[in-house]
């Protein structure tokens, strides 16, 4: 087969490097592509927020399945595109994607099917907004409708805060179009947990679940990235909360766009809070997380190419997918300035030397090859991803790669992981956690 992947980051470095080692691949292609990936498969160019330059490119590579990395793509219609062209990719349609697209689309739905998550209200106006924050206490979660890249989500601690966020989304328009309709959210309670499943529909294959940490600095503090690390081990959520999940949260998902004549193929991410209601959904994402893919696939001992293949040929539910019961832990190294405007160009060293310990895999975000340097190229530049028999040995194997690797103004957290040591100590049980995600302590072995 030929296999080509869409996309530049650390996640689709993860994909390339899985798909890479699949029976079923000939030749592997990736686009755009970065430094690190270019050492695994060959990289084109490509504009990935453009379906019809990058079905032109499938079809000139004569490629036999795609697989999308970020939201862009699909969001833009680039399945609806392929589907016409009648050649095989993975994905939702475009009506689909608008559960990530547009988070008033997606709130309004799960209101439709009666899936649990926060209360809201739809602000159209700031003058709306403004009148509405008074309908919510205080922290209240501000929500910008469209794409943002990580940017359209403020957990306003004050009124002050909150007006002062809806004055820079809806009148200063700081995040373009994205941030003219916003939703206003109660602030749910509890531990955040990534639950991903792969779906042609009606079969739903879970992924290994994940926790990621999104403030930039150790304790959740600090403004909100794109992820700086997440783990995944088995622990982090048991049987009955997994069928809980499946049951009040994916399948009625499934469900509801299949009823409403949209239905859901792919990756699907439900971004959830456990609260000591249940599990409730903060976010959909229409693929797989970054940096989440990258402990998920350091996991994964079956064939990707082949569930992907059987995905679009609505065989998934006939297969079982083997995990390695080891858990794996990835440390996002991020440049001085992220998640604001990065400091970039930097020399990179060290990548060698941290990879030459065993389960330990450094995947490239934001790099590129110059002059026979690697060079920084953006916010996140890699996510060292480490895989051991117990989590303290993913951990310590992850930061004792981190501590070989140098840039200028690198920066990275040091407790990715520490809720999981944090519930091996029994201070913490799924489900029931009522506290805001944060408190656990930074691991000894760290940086
Ligand atoms: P989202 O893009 O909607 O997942 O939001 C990004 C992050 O904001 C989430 O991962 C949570 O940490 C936080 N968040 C979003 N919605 C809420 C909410 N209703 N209550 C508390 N935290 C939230």
């Amino acid at each position: 087969m030929k296999i080509l992947v869409i996309g530049s980051g650390a996640r689709e470095h993860a994909l390339t490097w899985k798909l890479r080692e699949s029976g079923l691949m000939e030749e592997i292609y990736c686009a755009p592509g970065n430094a690190g990936i270019a050492q695994e498969a060959e990289c084109r160019p490509v504009d990935v927020s453009n379906p019809a330059q990058i079905l032109e490119l499938a079809n000139g590579l004569k490629a036999d399945l795609t697989v999308v990395g970020p939201e862009a793509p699909l969001v833009a219609g680039v399945v609806d595109e392929f589907k016409r062209a009648r050649r095989v990719i993975i994905g939702p349609t475009r009506a689909a994607a608008r559960l990530e697209g547009s988070k008033i689309f997606s709130k309004q739905f799960m209101q439709r099917h009666s899936i649990p998550t926060a209360a809201f209200k739809v602000a159209e106006s700031f003058d709306q907004a403004v009148k509405a924050l008074s309908e919510f206490g205080l922290p209240v979660v501000i929500k910008a409708d469209g794409l943002a890249a990580g940017k359209g989500v403020v957990i306003a601690r004050t009124r002050e805060e909150a007006e002062k966020t809806l004055d820079e989304f809806m009148r200063q328009r700081t995040l373009g179009s994205a941030g003219e309709k916003v939703i206003l959210e109660e602030a749910l309670r509890g531990e955040e947990l990534s639950f991903i499943v792969l779906t042609d529909g009606r079969a739903i294959l879970p992924l290994v679940p994940t926790q990621d940490h999104k403030a930039v600095f150790d304790d959740d503090q600090g403004p909100n990235t794109g992820g700086m690390g997440a783990y995944s081990e088995d622990a982090i959520l048991d049987e009955p909360l997994r069928a809980e999940i499946i049951r009040t949260i994916v399948a009625p998902t499934l469900v509801g766009m299949a009823v409403e004549g949209t239905p859901y193929r792919g990756f699907l991410y439900c971004g959830l809070m456990l609260t000591s209601q249940g599990p409730q959904v903060l976010e959909y994402n229409v693929r797989m997380g970054d940096p989440e893919a990258q402990p998920i696939v350091m996991r994964l001992r079956s064939d990707l190419a082949e569930l992907l293949v059987a995905l679009s040929e609505d065989r998934l539910a006939t297969l079982e997918p083997h995990w390695s019961p080891n858990p794996s832990v990835c440390v996002v190294l991020a440049s001085r300035g992220y998640p604001g405007k990065p400091e970039v160009g930097k020399v990179i060293t060290g990548i060698e030397a941290a990879e030459t310990r065993g389960g330990v895999k450094v995947f490239h975000a934001g790099t590129k090859f110059q002059d026979f340097h690697l060079l920084s190229t953006g916010g996140r530049v890699l996510g060292v991803t480490a895989t051991a028999e117990d989590l303290p040995g993913a951990i310590a194997c992850a930061y004792s790669a981190v501590s070989k690797i140098n840039f200028e103004g690198m920066h990275f957290r040091r407790d990715i992981g520490a809720k999981g040591l944090k519930r091996i100590s029994g201070d913490w049980r799924a489900g029931t956690a009522d506290e805001p995600a944060g408190d656990a302590p930074s691991p000894r072995q760290a940086g």
